[in-house]
């Protein structure tokens, strides 16, 4: 009775192993301070669970209107970005037209192309993780694509693609989307476009600043675009604490978020320049909170060591173009410190 198109599926699976140290999501690895947590228990304890959430989550668009500095017009709420990403993928173009995105990149985008039966072309990334253009407008031709997805940057390959290129395949006419999740590391954007064109959407998300456990993805569009894909939206996607937490935390933790940022880039750069001083790894820049790096053995291995350590990283390896590659979150200060002692000592004992 199961769909092919279902059955033929694997479900979505993320680290699950337990660790001391998990630098495996690109979690914010600090806590909300308590008085924080104090206002939210506060205004938690005031609503009526009974209740069903505002559908349209008015209040909390209000106050990531003034946090982006976009109207509240501008932006659609989806529980997490992942399932923004899910309903353009419903909403844009026809079923037998295809989807486009670079890959290796972020796995949602795959996965949703695929529940819906669409054609997921995927175009493998240059040597230097950017675009390859001429292919992709090969790729994106011969299978009629009308959307692309774009992590900008990019997850897992940490680096900002060409925004010329991006614009290229724009011009192809297919409408595309700018996931900024990371946008909070790396400062660049499409927002200004996507407040001016039809076929520009920006996403973010509060998963990568420290609100992870609650499930707020946001898309930034223009007026007209977003009460289209709001027609592909379930009603009350956002659930009445994840509204309750985010408003004050927008409201009341601004420095917090803000203090963290910085605070992830100074560890950033620290975690860089350790990683690149360890024989046989090599380290590439990174825009977002997290760093790839390629060992010069088996990263499988690499990988179970450090479990075995009580470190938890994302083995990468596995995927194109990304042959004993690692990924690891940016942690807190002594969180780094250890897994860069753990790393060396595991690399002494492979190499
Ligand atoms: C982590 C990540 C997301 C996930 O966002 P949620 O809001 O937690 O669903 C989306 N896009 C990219 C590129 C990511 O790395």
């Amino acid at each position: 009775m199961i769909s092919k198109r279902i059955s033929k599926l694997v479900a979505y699976k993320t680290e699950t192993t337990p660790a001391k140290v998990r630098l495996s999501s690109n979690e914010l690895p600090f806590d909300l301070p308590e008085s924080l947590k104090k206002e939210i228990s506060r205004e938690l304890e005031k609503v009526q669970l009974g209740r069903y959430p505002d559908p349209n989550s008015e209040e909390l668009r209000e106050v990531l209107g003034g946090f982006f500095k976009v109207n509240p017009t501008n932006i659609l709420l989806g529980n997490g970005s992942d399932e923004l990403i899910y309903y353009l993928s419903i909403s844009v173009g026809e079923f037998n037209q295809g989807i486009y995105f670079p890959v290796p990149t972020f796995p949602m985008y795959e996965i949703s192309a695929k529940l819906l039966g669409r054609q997921a072309v995927g175009v493998p990334l240059l040597r230097d993780f950017d675009i390859d253009l001429p292919t992709s407008i090969k790729a994106l031709e011969e299978n009629e694509c009308v959307l692309a997805f774009f992590s900008y940057p990019n997850n897992p390959t940490a680096n900002l693609f060409s925004r010329e290129k991006i614009k290229s395949i724009r011009e192809k006419g297919l409408f595309t989307v700018i996931d900024e999740a990371y946008y909070h590391y790396s400062g660049e954007s499409f927002q200004e476009e996507a407040l001016n064109r039809e076929d520009t959407v920006v996403l973010r998300t509060l998963s990568k600043i420290g609100l992870a456990g609650i499930r707020v993805g946001i898309m930034i569009a223009k007026e007209s675009v977003v009460g289209e894909i709001n027609k592909a939206r379930l009603p009350f996607n956002i659930t009445l604490p994840s509204q309750v937490i985010a408003k004050v935390v927008l409201t009341k933790g601004r420095d917090f978020i803000e203090d963290s940022a910085n605070r992830v880039l100074e560890e950033r750069k620290k975690l860089y320049k350790g990683l690149s001083e360890i024989e046989g790894v090599e380290v590439f820049p990174s825009r977002a909170n997290f760093l790839l790096f390629r060992t010069g053995v088996d990263a499988s291995s690499v990988h179970r060591e450090l479990v075995k350590e009580g470190v938890l990283v994302r083995d990468m390896s596995h995927l194109p173009a990304l042959d004993n590659c690692l990924r690891v979150s940016v942690g807190k200060e002594e969180e780094n410190s250890l897994f860069l002692e753990k790393l060396s000592l595991v690399m002494k004992k492979l190499l």
